[in-house]
């Protein structure tokens, strides 16, 4: 059972590494973004509810998005641990998925910190939202982005350190650079896969 979060600025690569970590441990990986983005073009009233928000880059309420994780957390799938990408943002939504752990009598195992350059996520972004037409990434919205993550998201990493959570991983680098400096220092906790 592996409980994990991946934190890190817009365009540190989260999605990519988070893909690959959860099909390592054979768990979900929930990204909160994702599912807003699904419920946007599905044109749910969550989508319609947020979709201002999010070409904004501003960060949709606590209450939205708390709920939302809690629901997907009672998934079946994610019984047998799960990994968390975008989420939490808030020192709220900390709080609040520690209640729910706590509350299920889990907690988390670690949180993976991706640290990159902050120029270079600019960079990154802006190839991003060529290929992919993400509307919320514009260069505005990019720079607007990477400050509420400083301001709202990069003082939750303290208090996941204090808790002795976190790993520390140097983001830039190739794709399966990366991914093997996270499969090392999971291994060095003695956080891996069970065997088949
Ligand atoms: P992401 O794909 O993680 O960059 O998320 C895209 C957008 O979805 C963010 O810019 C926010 O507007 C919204 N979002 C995703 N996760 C959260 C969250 N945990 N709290 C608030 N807003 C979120």
């Amino acid at each position: 059972m592996t409980r994990l979060l991946i934190v890190g600025p817009p365009g540190a690569g989260k999605g990519t590494q988070a893909a690959r970590i959860a099909s390592r441990f054979d768990v979900p990986a929930i990204a909160t973004g994702d599912i807003f983005r699904a419920n946007i073009k599905n044109q749910t009233e969550l989508g319609k509810q947020v979709s201002e928000i999010i070409n904004a880059g501003d960060y949709v309420p606590d209450s939205l998005t708390n709920d939302l994780v809690a629901n997907r957390l009672k998934e079946p799938d994610a019984a047998g641990g799960f990994l968390l990408d975008g989420y939490p943002r808030t020192l709220e939504q900390l709080g609040f998925l520690d209640k729910l752990l706590a509350a299920q009598g889990t907690a988390l195992d670690a949180v993976i910190q991706l640290v990159v350059d902050p120029n270079e996520v600019v960079t990154r972004l802006l190839k991003r939202a060529h290929e992919e037409g993400r509307s919320d990434d514009t260069e505005d919205t990019i720079r607007y982005r990477q400050s509420l993550y400083q301001r709202e998201t990069a003082p939750l990493i303290a208090v996941y350190k204090d808790r002795g959570l976190v790993i520390e991983i140097d983001a830039l680098g190739e794709v399966d650079e990366v991914a093997d400096r996270i499969a090392e220092c999971l291994e060095a906790r003695q956080i891996v896969p069970v065997a088949q």
